[in-house]
């Protein structure tokens, strides 16, 4: 049977149709209440940005959501998790994560509830996940407060990505759910066929201590796996554990990546979207996706460019599967926007892979916008069939105004106290000629 995708576009002409109402409203339209018992602990998940991305989703969306499940009388939380390594990675440790989360705006005074590094201080808090169904991955490693809560609203950003080709619903619970040991898993680290330490080295490419950078190459591995003599690269393959810090700091491609890694890891990412929803009981995950702010990269870049297609809407689902496959199928449909990368990349037009071109541009990167589906399909995480629901206008709520009362009576009584208008009136000039202006 065909799971149910919720869904309204991102047009708006008046406060009850922002974005914000229209979460809450396909939010009730999926039922995504009935995840929510009184007394439960429900986390939140949600990718709060890397240190200068300016794409991630933006507080008020959390907060209207955080207020929402209080008012079902759970007792939210957000929760996202410490990153893979890089050499400037801000979120790589708890402590590192929390200034950024401050910085991007995400705190207990904003969101109304607790905001928490679920797998601890350095990334190894968590709880290991027995997956015999995975397509890759035979066990998962989950972090700990998301295992341990009793529900989950999964809250999405939909982009592209440079691994996976997007991210939506399954990249921000397979990979935010991990720990980083869980993401050191899904990575494929280690793997005896795909791993980092089988890289290709290609030491013919290193100018040695001639390269302006050959610092940053030596500092970046925490293993000290890298050293560049006068003329060239060693690499100690051996004690490479793919913490991924050395990705874009080797800029001259002297160790490159497996091509084969790119869809490996894809469904890796399904994988572990199938070992976080295994730790709840059934029925009590839901997502909502906000497909706005559509570039080509993820959240966890420092940087965000031009979006590559217009602002979709938002979605509401049961299945990670389903409500993915109605994006993707959706942004290869709209047109792409002039001057990105999109135009960049030759795929303006409807019926174009976007992310597979504009996303996915590494060496070796993957082409196909299916992988994370097809094993998410594979590992029983959920279907692509999927049946898009257009929620009506004449189902949003009215109870999206800012306050209870309307503001002009209080307003008048404090004016009567302190007036606003001086009592001699404005000075200014009583006829102007306009033309000087236009
Ligand atoms: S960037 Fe490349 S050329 Fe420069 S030191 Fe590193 S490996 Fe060598
Ligand atoms: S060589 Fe391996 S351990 Fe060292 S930085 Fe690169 S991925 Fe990490």
């Amino acid at each position: 049977m065909a799971s149910k995708v919720y869904f309204m576009d991102d047009r708006a002409s008046g406060v009850k149709e922002s974005l914000v109402a229209k979460m809450l409203t396909v939010f009730d339209a999926a039922g995504l209440a009935d995840t929510i018992k009184p007394g439960d602990s429900v986390a939140i998940k949600l990718h709060m940005g890397e240190y200068n991305n300016t794409a991630y989703l933006r507080p008020v969306y959390v907060r209207a959501l955080a207020d929402k499940i209080k008012g079902l009388g759970g007792e939210p939380f957000v929760v996202d998790t410490t990153t893979l390594l890089g050499l400037y990675a801000s979120r790589a440790t708890a402590v590192d994560y929390l200034k950024t989360a401050a910085r991007n705006g995400f705190t207990m005074s904003t969101l109304g509830c607790p905001v928490v590094i679920g797998d601890g201080f350095i990334g190894n808090d968590d709880v290991r996940v027995d997956l015999p169904e995975g397509f890759i991955l035979q066990e998962q490693y989950v972090a700990s407060a998301i295992a341990l809560a009793d529900a989950m609203i999964a809250l999405s950003h939909f982009k592209g990505h440079p691994v996976g080709t997007y991210g939506g619903a399954i990249k921000n619970i397979g990979v935010g759910c991990a720990s980083k040991r869980g993401k050191y898993n899904l990575h494929l680290s280690r793997h005896p066929k795909y791993g980092f330490h089988m890289r290709p080295l290609y030491p013919e490419r290193c100018k040695g201590r001639n390269c302006a950078t050959w610092q940053t190459c030596e500092i970046c591995c925490p293993e000290g796996a890298i050293q560049i003599t006068d003329t060239t690269i060693n690499w100690d393959r051996s004690k490479c554990h793919g913490c991924f810090a050395c990705v874009g700091v080797l800029h001259c491609g002297a160790i490159e990546f497996i091509p084969e890694w790119f869809d490996a890891t894809t469904a890796g990412i399904a994988d572990s979207a199938r070992a976080a929803v295994k730790t709840f009981a059934p029925g009590k995950v839901g997502f909502v996706t906000l497909a706005i702010d559509i570039v080509p990269w993820c959240d966890c870049v420092t940087f965000s460019d031009r979006p590559i297609i217009p602002n979709m809407g938002v979605f509401a689902s049961y299945d990670p599967v389903a409500m993915d496959t109605a994006c993707v199928q959706m942004a290869q449909q709209s047109e792409g926007i002039l001057g990105s990368a999109a135009e960049e990349h030759d795929v303006m037009a409807p019926g174009t892979m976007k992310f597979a071109h504009c996303s996915s541009w590494m060496p070796g990167g993957a082409k196909s916008e299916d992988v994370q589906l097809n094993a998410g399909v594979y590992n029983g995480l959920g279907s692509k069939e999927y049946e898009l629901v257009e929620v009506g206008k004449t189902k949003l709520a009215s109870n999206f105004l800012y306050a209870t009362e309307p503001l002009t009576p209080r307003f008048g009584r404090h004016m009567k106290v302190h007036p606003v208008f001086p009592a001699q009136g404005f000075k200014w000039v009583e006829d102007v000629d306009l033309t000087k202006v236009r």
